[in-house]
């Protein structure tokens, strides 16, 4: 068995990877699965020079992470962010890992970023970098190796780019491989709020379950990016009560409801040209409660939806939270020792391997309608989408009851049986030990 000593900056990963543990103590797993799936395959760490628009150098560090590809590809997005490190995208890797296995799409999991405030930068050094990145992980990815998309402050412009310079790096058209592209670039339809989506259908999951009534339900979302402005948007059309945002300048409240198209429109459309990134704040509202993103988490709500970024939620707050129910649509908002304060509390945690994986499902929608050639109406993207969802969530619930567990373990247990699987498909200790050869 390796060397299972992390560096000290390694504790995001450290703690992701602490949920198999969990997992496997619940289940008959195989240790040598659990073993290979403590390591990523792959990690590359690069450079990008980029020429400023005032004539100066730059140069930002990146990387790609492929962690397993025991059931295909590598997948998963392309961050850019400030907090970008090696330890994160591992992280964020292990959990790409998961989530495939816990919707079933034949990808392994993958991650990468660059360590830059984005908003810092202009558009044309925005595609400089985009493009150095591609030029130098080309060797990294592939239709076949590992499959980029969005992520946190990346979006199908910048995917666009990214494909376009694989193309022209291998001279060759291939929209296969990165996935979250503008329509006219080979994206899929109902791509772009397919995050947002699988969480809203994960939520009416729960609405069944629970009898819920919409208009009773008050909701808070923390991140008013892509993922959660969709989520808040679908639900609101329900009839739910959007009580709070937020993004990254503060948060807003508003016992009664917001309008979530006049909050999307403020943020997205208000500014004179529509920016490659939202310049308006949700703060600039001025009919409601300014609050931190700090108190959003503990308002006094029905539901709530962390949508930002990891270690949201923290032994330093999770006794104050007093949601019954939340949905991760970020990944990574809680670390495992809130996880622990949260299932004591009885708060039902639907963890972001299963809320947000409506992302990746129809990337790898995508993927299939660039390999074939052949494009889906949105009512079939939206139907494809919604049977995957539904049929996981049921697997989910019904595991957690069976085994008596919290919500997340019971996903990790069923991402684990299926890698599992693949692995042991190829055999394992038991299979080759000196008794059977
Ligand atoms: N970045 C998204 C996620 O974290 C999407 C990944 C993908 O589509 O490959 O799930």
């Amino acid at each position: 068995m390796g060397n299972k000593k992390n560096q000290p900056d390694d504790q995001i990963f450290t703690d992701a990877i602490g949920r198999l543990d969990q997992a496997f103590e619940q289940d008959h797993l195989d240790p040598e699965v659990l073993e290979r799936l403590k390591y990523p395959r792959a990690a590359l760490q690069v450079s990008v020079p980029v020429r400023m628009d005032d004539g100066s150098l730059r140069v930002f560090e990146g990387y790609r992470v492929r962690y397993d590809d025991s059931r295909g590809p590598g997948k998963g997005g392309i961050r850019f962010h400030p907090n970008v490190s090696l330890s994160e995208v591992k992280a964020l890797a292990f959990w790409m890992t998961c989530k495939c296995a816990v919707v079933g799409i034949p990808f392994g999991g993958a991650k990468g970023g660059i360590t830059v405030n984005p908003k810092e930068l202009s558009r044309l050094e925005l595609e400089r970098l985009s493009r150095g990145f591609i030029q130098q992980i080309a060797d990294f990815i592939g239709p076949e190796t590992d499959v980029p998309a969005p992520d946190v402050y990346t979006n199908s412009m910048i995917m666009g780019w990214m494909m376009d310079e694989y193309s022209k790096i291998r001279r060759q058209h291939t929209p296969a491989v990165i996935t979250g592209k503008p329509i006219p670039l080979g994206g899929s339809l109902g791509r772009e709020d397919a995050t947002g989506r699988g969480a809203y259908y994960c939520i009416k999951e729960l609405e069944s379950r629970r009898n819920w009534k919409p208009e009773k339900v008050r909701v808070a979302v923390q991140g008013f990016g892509n993922a959660g402005q969709h989520v808040a948007h679908l639900l609101h059309g329900d009839g739910y009560r959007i009580v709070a945002v937020s993004d990254s300048q503060g948060a807003i409240y508003k016992p009664d409801g917001f309008d979530v198209a006049s909050l999307m429109y403020m943020k997205n459309e208000s500014r004179r040209l529509k920016a490659v990134y939202c310049d308006g704040s949700v703060c600039e509202s001025v009919d409601a409660q300014q609050l931190s993103n700090a108190q959003l988490l503990e308002l006094d709500v029905d539901l709530l939806i962390p949508a930002a970024l990891e270690n949201q939620i923290t032994v330093d707050n999770a006794t104050r939270i007093q949601a019954p129910v939340i949905v991760e649509v970020a990944n990574g908002p809680t670390t495992s020792e809130a996880d622990k304060i949260l299932n004591a509390q009885g708060t039902l945690v639907v963890p972001d391997i299963l809320a947000n994986a409506g992302g990746v499902t129809v990337s790898y929608f995508e993927w299939v309608q660039n390999k074939a050639g052949y494009y889906w109406p949105l009512k079939e993207v939206h139907a494809k989408l919604h049977t995957i969802m539904q049929r996981e969530f049921g697997n989910v619930h019904n595991m957690m009851q069976h085994h008596g567990t919290d919500m997340r373990t019971a996903a990790y247990m069923l991402a684990l049986s299926r890698i599992g699987d693949a692995i042991s498909a190829q055999g394992t200790d038991r299979y080759f030990s000196a008794e059977n050869r």
